[in-house]
């Protein structure tokens, strides 16, 4: 039997790795910029908190989850997004006893029964960022702006940022009013599912993809006719925030977003490839008044947002902004002969533990060979031990970028790597090579 990954799904390794590690790192740290905290919680759930939660007239809930029964009869669910869970974990915790707002940031695998194609996978992974217990213009417009710097930090320079607002509650039931009124005598040239949408909640025929009825929704009535007062000026603020920042943004009132829970400002970031790649929607989020109250929790309102990581992955390597991120190796160590053999085992491991990464083969190796491989794998540094060296009490040392060599005594071996690291370090994040140096090191040294 030839084990295939099942559909959807992928393996992620070799560079792809080290890039997505590097994504995660750096939000987690703009996250951290903005006192967020991590926190994990489970893949698998109840299904009715995402019932409950994300909403049963989602499309998502509706017809993409992955539900099943465990031994216990239990039906149980592989998270489709991370908000529910994290609101439930709030909650079961009481994390909301202390100080609010609660700011918590997570990254972790989410499954959708989807059709797979370019940009869409049933399993993908999410950064996530929720805050809960500030309900103000102030933090929404503050969490848009954490998702663009985000971005922006990762190199991203033309992101397109779509922002609408969907009002209160009173807004909102007036606007599913005048959605009903609108549809009700179109219904019959629908699709199936908006039939069921227009039960549920008409927002949701917003969503729907089939061009037809995308065509009958470009004359439904616009939400900005419906909004309060109070969500008017709310939204006004938030974008008056978001432009004394200089974000450039599109008011873009189709968007609705398709999980049940949002109300007041909604957000969409888009980007493209090089070559005019369009992946989907980056990330997105908003503003939800209820959830926690829906889910047995106290009435606390939140926002956040969720980036899909694979996509953010290809748009940030097709605009080549990862080029620079590979797999790290300080040193690669050929033994030359079986005599030396004790001896290599030896200094790696003293090597390894001063925290200096090294690979070797375990056995003999040619000079040759051995640095092809430690080139193959990204060593910064080759380590050549011969029984001749060894009776001299030395080790060749060889810079693999320099391509220069130099023969060091065996005790002072970590401290020479140590130094010539740092300087190698030094020179890539200040002299960038061009010998014209305006660190404080350096400019000490020129004094
Ligand atoms: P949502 O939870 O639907 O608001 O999605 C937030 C982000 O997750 C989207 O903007 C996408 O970047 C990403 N995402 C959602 N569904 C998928 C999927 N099936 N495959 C890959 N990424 C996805």
């Amino acid at each position: 039997m030839n084990y295939q990954p099942i559909k959807g799904t992928h393996d992620i390794y070799g560079q792809e790795i080290e890039k997505s590690q590097y994504i995660e790192e750096l939000f987690s740290a703009v996250a951290e910029l903005y006192a967020y905290r991590k926190i994990e919680t489970p893949i698998l759930e109840y299904t009715a908190l995402f019932q409950r939660g994300t909403g049963e007239s989602s499309d998502v809930v509706r017809k993409e989850m992955y539900t099943f029964l465990d031994k216990g009869e239990r039906s149980l669910t592989l998270r489709p997004e991370m908000t529910a869970g994290i609101i439930r974990s709030i909650i079961s915790n009481k994390l909301y006893a202390d100080d609010l707002p609660i700011k918590l940031y997570s990254i972790g695998p989410c499954f959708r029964y989807e059709r797979p194609q370019l940009g869409r996978y049933r399993q993908f992974k999410q950064f996530s960022v929720e805050n809960l217990g500030s309900d103000s213009a102030r933090t929404d417009a503050e969490t848009v702006i954490l998702a663009m710097q985000c971005l922006y930090m990762l190199g991203f320079k033309d992101l397109e940022l779509k922002i609408n607002t969907i009002g209160d509650k009173e807004s909102r039931d007036a606007y599913r009013e005048a959605l009903k009124g609108y549809f009700s005598s179109k219904i019959d040239s629908m699709c199936e599912d908006c039939h069921q949408r227009l039960e549920l909640n008409p927002l949701r025929i917003l969503d729907c993809k089939v061009p037809e009825d995308q065509e009958i929704a470009k004359g439904a009535p616009k939400i900005k006719d419906y909004l309060s007062d109070a969500s008017q000026d709310r939204f006004a603020l938030t974008l008056s925030i978001i432009n004394d920042l200089g974000i450039e943004y599109e008011v873009d009132d189709s968007l609705v977003r398709g999980l049940d829970y949002y109300s007041e400002m909604v957000f969409e970031i888009h980007a493209k490839g090089e070559n005019g790649e369009d992946f989907g929607a980056i990330g997105g989020g908003g503003h939800y008044g209820g959830l926690s109250k829906e889910l047995g929790g106290p009435d606390l309102a939140g926002v956040g947002f969720a980036f899909g990581l694979e996509r953010v992955l290809s748009l940030a390597d097709s605009l080549h902004l990862l080029d620079h991120i590979k797999a790290e190796l300080d040193c690669y160590m050929i033994p030359m002969s079986e005599k030396v053999l004790n001896d290599s085992f030896n200094i790696v491991s003293e090597l390894r533990g001063n925290g200096i990464s090294v690979d070797s083969p375990l056995g003999v190796q040619k000079v040759g060979s051995g640095l092809k491989k430690a080139e193959r794998k990204g060593a910064k540094f080759a380590l050549i031990l011969g029984e001749d060296e060894l009776e001299k009490g030395v080790i060749q040392l060889k810079d693999l970028n320099k391509k220069e060599q130099i023969e060091v005594p065996l005790e002072e071996i970590s401290e020479q790597i140590e130094e010539l690291l740092e300087e190698k370090e030094h020179e890539h994040h200040c002299c960038h090579g061009d010998g014209e140096c305006h660190c404080h090191d350096h400019e000490k040294e020129e004094e």
